[in-house]
């Protein structure tokens, strides 16, 4: 492993064992983004990777995402929400976030269409689902993805579906951690047979920094990595 602990060798790393597991899968190398995970960290390490090429950058609170836009307005960097989303925090998300992948209800796609209906503005939304069996988890139940990408459809126009997201449980044994991936993509395979009109399935966001080569090798089309870019994170 190489001694160069920067931020910039730190992400050279991250894309080559992302390629690496494509490989493995037989995907094609550089067919998965990375999501720099800024959650916790300042103004300055954002700065600092938006310097390495990366411009957008998952977050999970909307406070922080406002701050950060405000420090960074001279940056053309776009904020996706991955967090859990309060309905009450919905007019914020719907002004600050480009994209939203963490929608899982529809109060809060009601919330957030009503806020970007009036701001004549659509987003990209992912749909999160719940794969793993853990109670602090979020996200839809697999059964009522249909039922629910249907009515967003009707119902949602400013939402644009591009595709599902999921966290796998935490756990030390891969093959428990692969199964959550595998079930978001079988998922999707099945969602997409459905066709449901203006629903886009494209989009797989699966992978942190403890579990994204397992992601790749089940599909992930994107992995959402934190602390392996930017340190450990320390909460207040
Ligand atoms: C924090 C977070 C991540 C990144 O986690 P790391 O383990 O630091 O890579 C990814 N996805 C979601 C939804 C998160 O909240």
């Amino acid at each position: 492993m190489s001694s160069d602990d920067s931020m910039a060798a730190r992400v050279a790393r991250l894309r080559q064992r992302i390629d690496a597991a494509c490989e493995r899968a037989g995907r094609a190398p550089g067919s998965v983004a990375l999501l720099p995970v800024s959650k916790t960290f300042g103004a300055e390490a954002v700065r600092a990777a938006a310097a390495l090429g990366l411009r957008r950058f998952g977050e999970n609170k909307t406070q922080e995402i406002r701050q950060k836009a405000v420090e960074l307005a001279d940056l053309d960097i776009q904020w996706v929400m991955i967090g859990h989303l309060q309905t009450n925090k919905a007019k914020d998300a719907a002004r600050d976030a480009a994209e939203v992948q963490s929608l899982d209800r529809l109060e809060l796609a009601h919330a957030l269409q009503r806020r970007l209906e009036a701001a004549g503005r659509a987003i990209d939304v992912l749909v999160q689902v719940k794969t793993s069996p853990e109670p602090s988890k979020h996200g839809l139940a697999p059964q009522d993805a249909a039922g629910f990408l249907r009515t967003l459809a009707r119902e949602c126009p400013a939402l644009r579906v591009q595709g599902l997201m999921t966290m796998a449980v935490q756990s030390d044994d891969a093959g428990a951690v692969r199964a959550c991936f595998r079930r978001l993509r079988e998922l999707r395979d099945r969602l997409r047979d459905e066709a449901i009109d203006g629903v886009r399935l494209d989009r797989l966001s699966m992978g942190m920094s403890g579990d994204f080569e397992i992601a790749v090798e089940e599909g992930a089309t994107e992995v959402r990595i934190g602390s392996a870019i930017f340190g450990a994170r320390h909460y207040a």
